[in-house]
């Protein structure tokens, strides 16, 4: 059994889900196959303004517009007999979509999974729809009823006991040598739906992945492979070939996009071996992430996360940053599913780096105003630079205003203005 993960970037287009056939088909060599697919694009993004209390219903039914004609369009190209039953189907995926976002706002985080999750669903129906249709027979699987969570939406943790007993049960029973599944959501006990963290589409491969004793694990993707670099950012990057399980954790840990942080650990765990690959060469060698002790290519790292806030908090009683201080502070952003990017403490304050999140971050000011003066600072870059020169560091900076720094032996950590 392998386990293949195809992200957003990779379905975004008529052309691309085609692209993903072919691969699908070189690889379909009697052998099972697991696909784990994102939402097509950037669906996630619109669907994060669906969510009941973050824009205007003027304004969500203008979204929702462009989502239903973005993902017509692709099954048009795709499937072009408007006869086919998929058009039926996704116009029901689509009303319940616009049923559920029009909800009165309860709990954001559970509202969030609950909209945001059909990016996935909709992405996959189409695309096993697809294949199905030109003769690359599979099942579509809903992994609501494989991978089970508790309900800490937003992040579900993951009930492995559980997970395994589902994925055993369903795996008995496949009519396919292919299934096509979801990446990013899961289930609770409730039969609600949780998620597993932005970009989490690449650790559901890696727990499919760890349940069914997968021969490999493998994320397509547009760059060729683990970069030094997100091109975005960086001109000339170099490609990793190989890199150790642990490295690779901390790579992703400080916020490296080419796979999320939780990915690597069920992956190490069993020893499987874990490739990046291109979908855009798919016969060039990518890289491997498994049980190496170097990195090769020897080179240095580069992670940059942008939109991030910088806040300052000041108990108002004059107390220092001790002990019961800080449980109150990390006691709200773990309420509020917060994760904190990089901290810094001194006698009279406490900064955290973190995303710019427009709900959350007024709910964070509000809760810790009752205690603490809060300071902030908005429009800022975090970068991370392991196996750093003073000369790469000052390149990097550029003569900008340093925020807050911070060293250990192999990693740097700056905070400047964007
Ligand atoms: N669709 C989700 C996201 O954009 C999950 C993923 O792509 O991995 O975050
Ligand atoms: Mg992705």
């Amino acid at each position: 059994m392998k386990v293949f993960k195809f992200g957003g970037a990779s379905v975004n287009s008529a052309q691309a889900v085609s692209n993903m056939s072919k691969i699908l088909k070189s690889h379909l060599d009697g052998n099972p196959l697991v696909v784990v697919v994102s939402a097509m694009g950037k669906t996630t993004n619109k669907l994060e303004q669906l969510v009941p209390g973050v824009k205007p219903a003027i304004e969500q039914r203008f979204i929702l517009q462009e989502l239903v004609a973005y993902h017509q369009e692709i099954v048009l190209d795709l499937i072009p007999n408007s006869e086919d039953p998929i058009y039926a189907q996704l116009d029901d995926l689509f009303a319940q979509l616009e049923q559920r976002c029009s909800l009165k706002p309860t709990d954001y985080n559970f509202d969030y999974d609950q909209v945001v999750s059909f990016g996935e669903i909709i992405s996959t129906t189409i695309i096993s729809h697809y294949l199905n249709s030109i003769g690359i027979k599979n099942d579509w699987v809903d992994v609501r009823s494989l991978i089970a969570t508790d309900t800490n939406y937003r992040e579900g943790h993951v009930d492995w006991q559980k997970t395994q007993e589902n994925v055993d049960a369903r795996f008995a029973n496949l009519d396919s040598q292919l299934v096509v599944t979801q990446g990013f959501i899961a289930g609770t006990p409730y039969g609600t739906t949780t998620t597993l963290g932005r970009e989490g589409s690449d650790y559901s491969a890696a727990i499919l992945s760890y349940c069914l004793n997968a021969e490999s694990m493998t994320i397509w993707k547009d760059v060729p492979g683990f970069l030094n670099a997100d091109p975005k950012y960086f001109k000339n990057t170099v490609k990793i070939q190989q890199i150790p399980y642990n490295e690779a954790i901390e790579l992703a840990y400080y916020g490296a996009s080419v796979i999320h942080p939780k990915t690597v650990k069920p992956i190490q765990n069993k020893n499987i071996e874990l490739h990046i690959k291109s979908f855009i060469t798919p016969e060039c060698e990518g890289s491997v992430i498994g049980p190496c002790r170097h990195i090769i290519p020897q080179t240095p790292l580069y992670i940059f996360k942008n939109n991030q806030v910088l806040l300052s908090i000041m108990p108002k009683d004059f107390s220092f940053i001790a002990e019961d201080n800080l449980q109150i502070i990390f006691g709200y952003l773990a309420q509020l599913g917060i994760r904190v990017n990089l901290m810094q403490n001194s006698a009279l304050s406490f900064s955290v780096c973190i995303d710019n999140n427009p709900v959350l971050l007024p709910k964070l000011r509000k809760l810790l105003q009752a205690n603490f003066k809060v300071r902030y600072n908005e429009g800022l870059q975090l970068i991370t630079i392991r196996y750093y020169t003073q000369e790469i560091i000052d390149s990097i900076v550029g003569g900008r205003k340093i925020l807050l720094e911070q060293r250990s032996r192999s990693t740097e950590q700056i905070i400047v203005k964007a």
